[in-house]
Order: C-alpha cells, then structure tokens, then sequence
C-alpha cells in the first residue's frame, strides 16, 4: 500500500514530477488554478536538458514537434554584439502545446487532475509547484507570440539598460518574444509588449514588431515576482520549480530547471509514498539535491544579468569576449 501525493500547480514542474510518479507506481491528485491550453509568459526556449533526463521524466516523445535551435545573436541596444552557434541543440516549444500535452499524459497515465481550482493547505504529502512565489519586485514580464516574424538566428537576444527581450522561433513556424522590462520604464500605449520594447530604447525592434502579425490571445504579462531562491522554509513544505527557485530568465534555463527539479524530487517522494521514510527527511533530501544542483548556476546568471543590463557591463563583456578573455561557450555552460 503506497501514500499518494498531491502537487498544488499545473506548470511543466508540477505536470512532469506527476507523470514521474504515476510511471513509479504513485497515486498523484494535481490541483491546478487555471485550464489548458493557454498561452504563458515564457521564452520557450529550453536548453540544457539531456535526452537522458527526458527520458527519466518519460516525457521525451512530447518534443518531437519541437523546433531545433543552433545559432544566436546578441545585440546591445540595436547594435550586433556577437553572433555564435550553440554548443548544444536547445529546443523551441510553445507552452501553448506542451503544458497541454503533459496535462494530457499525466492523465493518460491515471493521475487525477482537478483544474480550476487553487489549493490551500500544508498537509504531509502535499508538493508545492505553483511557480513564483508573489513578491515586491521592479520587473514586468511580457510575451507575445508573431506571425511573419523573420529573425536573424535561432535565439535572438537583444540587451538594453530597460531589460532585455528574447525572440525565438516554437512549432507552427511562430515567434515567440519575451522580455522582463523594468516597470517604470513602461509607459506608452498600444500592443503591450511592443511598446514595452519602445519603451526600453528598442525603437528598430518594436518596428519590426508591429510590421509582424501578433497572435491573437498570446499577448500575457507577469509582475510581483522576484528572481532567485524563494521563500526559505524548515517546515518540511517541499517546492520544486520555480516555488523553489527562479534564475533570470535570459539565459532560457528556467524550463529545464522545472523538469530537473521535478527529476530530483520523484526518487524522495517514491520511498515516502512506499513508507521508507517520513516526510521530513524527504523534504530535507529534495531541499539539498535543489542546492546541490542549482547554487552554482544561479550565482552565474545574477552576476551575468548584473552586467548585461547595465550598458558599461555590457561594453565590458563584449572587449572580453572579443579579446578571447572570456568565451561565450564557457558562460552559456555556467547558467545551465
Ligand atoms: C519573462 C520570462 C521569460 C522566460 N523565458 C524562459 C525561457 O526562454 N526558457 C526557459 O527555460 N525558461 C524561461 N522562463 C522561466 C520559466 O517560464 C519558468 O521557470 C517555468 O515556467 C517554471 O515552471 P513551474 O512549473 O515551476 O511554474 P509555472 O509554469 O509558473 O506553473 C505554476 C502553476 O501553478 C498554478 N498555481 C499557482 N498557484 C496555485 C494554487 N494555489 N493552486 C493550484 N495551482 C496553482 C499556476 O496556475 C501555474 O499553472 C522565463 C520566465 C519569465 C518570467
């Protein structure tokens, strides 16, 4: 006789550790507040997650729609600062189709999924996945996904003092652009997203923007978040994904973040479901696997999101890079 488990929120952490416990014989009930399919705020670009681990997660099949990206190009405002091919393949899949499709597996598999409905409650056996933790904080999140849209290299990042915007192409042959902007420079008004962009001294870009077709429905924003470990707690409440920990966005690692998280955590959670430990030794087992894992890339990409958005960090990164000092490649391995 096995415990089951409830995870309190649908994301990619709460829907892959659900489908990894049914796989292992676990009984899972998710609650989630919203429904699927739904457009959210995100890069969709996932990088840094093996085969091995998709495989582990038993979700690996639901990318073969996804796109393959190999090249990117950085801008500081509207000037080219290095153009480069990825070490490793990362993949651009729309949380439109995937939040859907692991939903659809996870019930597939014989988990229970009550959507509509926001759980409450700290109980023994309860997994928090419910994303960012509510919080003070200057950033405003926006994206939108385009139509006739041509980019200049798989992942186009394009930096500024104001934030930075991110554009990439997902399944369906759509762009997909998403940007933190620091909320006091959001001021004009139209398309959201696009005059966030104008407004961040992106002028060139927010005219492609507008010369593009946006996705009716897709424009989301997120604000009242706060980036890196989130709220710290002795009272065995286990939290994976971005409840645990949220990196800067821009170097596209949150998504695998939220599948590794939910990797780490199902092994734990398997021996408490089977009686072979109590809950708060998993609890303290998940909690140190997650600062084990992710400590060292998270201090990486704050120092590296400290220099990028201040434009004489930037103007320094690129002399090193460009030196041979520093190489991308190195740095893009650090954040993930
Ligand atoms: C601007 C921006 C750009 C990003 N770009 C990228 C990128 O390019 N690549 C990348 O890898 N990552 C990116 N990320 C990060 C990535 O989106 C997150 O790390 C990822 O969504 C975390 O997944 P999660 O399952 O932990 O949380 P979420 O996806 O936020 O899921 C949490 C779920 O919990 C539900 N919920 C909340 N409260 C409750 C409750 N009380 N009861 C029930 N359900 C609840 C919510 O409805 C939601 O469905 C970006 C993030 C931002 C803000």
């Amino acid at each position: 006789m096995t415990r089951a488990i409830t995870i309190a929120g649908g994301g990619l952490a709460g829907l892959s550790l659900g489908i990894a416990l049914q796989l292992r014989g676990v009984q899972v009930r998710l609650i989630e507040a919203a429904s699927y399919p739904r457009y959210r705020v995100c890069g969709e670009f996932i990088s840094g997650i093996t085969e091995t681990e998709l495989d582990a997660l038993g979700i690996r099949d639901l990318f073969s729609s996804a796109r393959r990206h190999t090249t990117t190009v950085w801008f500081d405002g509207e000037r080219p600062m290095l153009s480069r091919p990825l070490s490793a393949p990362a993949y651009g899949l729309s949380r439109y189709f995937l939040d859907a499709a692991l939903a659809e597996r996870f019930t597939k598999l014989g988990g229970e999924l009550r959507c509509g409905e926001r759980f409450e409650g700290d109980d023994e056996g309860v997994v928090w996945a419910a994303g960012r933790m509510k919080g003070e904080s200057e950033w405003l999140g926006l994206k939108a996904h385009f139509d006739g849209l041509a980019l200049g290299a798989d992942l186009e990042i394009h930096l500024n003092d104001g934030g930075y915007i991110g554009l990439t192409r997902v399944e369906n042959d759509r762009v997909n652009a998403c940007g933190l902007f620091r909320r006091r420079d959001a001021v004009s008004g139209g398309h959201a997203l696009i005059a966030a962009t104008r407004d961040a001294g992106l002028a060139l870009l927010a005219e492609r923007l507008s010369d593009a077709r946006p996705v009716e429905g897709s424009l989301k924003g997120v604000s009242h978040f706060s980036l890196g470990w989130q709220r710290e707690s002795d009272d065995g409440r286990v939290t994976i994904g971005d409840s645990a920990v949220m990196i800067p966005p821009f170097t596209g690692n949150g998504m695998t973040m939220a599948f590794q998280s939910a990797l780490v955590s199902a092994e734990p959670l398997v021996r408490w479901s089977a009686g072979a430990i109590e809950w708060n030794e998993a609890a303290a087992e998940i909690k140190l696997a997650h600062r084990r894992l992710f400590a060292d890339r998270l201090g990486w990409a704050r120092m590296l999101q400290s220099l990028l958005l201040h434009r004489l960090g930037r103007k320094f990164a690129a002399i090193l890079l460009s030196l041979g000092v520093v190489r991308f490649e190195t740095l893009y391995r650090k954040v993930r």
